[in-house]
């Protein structure tokens, strides 16, 4: 019988089968992709948008750095960006980028060029097509600040240049069709900048994020969206979560709007935290949190 990944088009990238999508992410938990592809460039990614089979799930991850993989695994195809699409340009005080660049580098290297305004990207860990996908933010600043336009394919293949507006980018939400894969954006800074100042700013940045955050511990970030005019951070600590364990998931002591994998942990104990944590919110506060991370898969309430 022929299976279905025999009838995926002939790529420049790579198709990787049954890859286990734990080494994929930042909670390294979760279960396989059927399909991992890896396209060569954004070309690549368009032919095989255009070919796909159309009864095959597509979707799309960066860094993994804000995604619950779930036991299941996915089924389908998992495009993960990557180097193939990674080139970073600087023209006057705009930055064209490819998605799978990562948010430290784009800092970075507009630090070295003298160009403000992209520091807060320094302790954000994924990649510049999640930070659009999620108006990833920090510092007071958000990506739909300094974007100009991001560039996207639909599923067919087809490319587009969306601005923040067309995007309806707010607070941790971008208005993208669901499997719409964002490839590239520009972005604006203030040029003319002292790189030595910037350097300061940046290592201010590192600093605080190291004194306040789990930085260095298998979690996806900020668990929870801040509600309107609170933090969550808050309303879990008065909830008595902090430290909060089921299984090997953990809520950070350090920072409690963060879970954490201290060990084996599986995509299950932690949205069993997570979930635990909102019910035990909602009985103290009345507000029920909205999840920021990302899930994705089969496994505890499938989607
Ligand atoms: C230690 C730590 C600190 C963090 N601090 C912050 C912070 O300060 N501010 C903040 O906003 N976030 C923070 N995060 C969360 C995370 O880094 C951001 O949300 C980031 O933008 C996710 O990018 P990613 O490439 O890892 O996306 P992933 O986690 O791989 O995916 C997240 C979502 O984006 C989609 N996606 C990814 N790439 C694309 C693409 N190319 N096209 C279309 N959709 C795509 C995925 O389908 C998924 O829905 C933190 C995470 C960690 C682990």
């Amino acid at each position: 019988m022929v299976s279905w990944r025999d009838q995926l088009p002939v790529v420049r990238g790579r198709y990787g089968v049954g890859v286990r999508l734990a080494e994929q992410t930042w909670f390294r938990v979760g279960g396989a992709a059927d399909v991992l592809y890896r396209p060569a460039d954004e070309d690549d990614l368009a032919y095989y948008l255009s070919r796909r089979p159309e009864n095959i799930p597509v979707c799309v991850i960066g860094a993994g750095s804000n995604l619950l993989v779930r036991d299941g695994g996915i089924s389908g195809v998992v495009i993960r960006l990557g180097r193939g699409l990674s080139d970073i340009r600087i023209e006057g005080d705009l930055i064209h980028v490819g998605a799978g660049c990562l948010d430290r580098t784009v800092s970075l290297t507009c630090r070295d060029a003298g160009i403000g305004g992209l520091a807060f990207l320094v302790g954000i860990p994924g990649t510049i097509g999640g930070a659009v996908r999620m108006n990833a933010g920090a510092y007071g600043s958000e990506i739909k600040d300094v974007l100009v336009y991001a560039t996207v394919l639909d599923l067919e293949g087809r490319a587009y240049r969306l601005t923040p507006e067309d995007l309806q980018m707010s607070y941790r939400h971008t208005a993208l069709p669901e499997g719409w894969v964002v490839t590239g954006a520009v972005l604006k800074g203030i040029g003319g900048q002292d790189p030595a100042e910037l350097g300061q700013e940046i290592d201010a940045i590192l600093r605080e994020r190291e004194a306040s955050q789990p930085t260095r511990g298998r979690t996806g970030g900020s668990t929870f969206k801040n509600p309107a005019h609170q933090k969550a951070w808050q309303l879990i600590d008065a909830a008595g979560c902090r430290g909060l364990k089921i299984g090997d998931a953990q809520v950070s002591e350090k920072h409690c709007n963060f879970l954490l994998n201290i060990d084996q942990a599986t995509a299950n104990d932690l949205e069993s935290l997570g979930e635990e944590v909102r019910r035990r919110v909602y009985e103290t506060s009345g507000v029920s949190l909205d999840w920021e991370i990302v899930k994705m898969g089969y496994g505890r309430s499938q989607n």
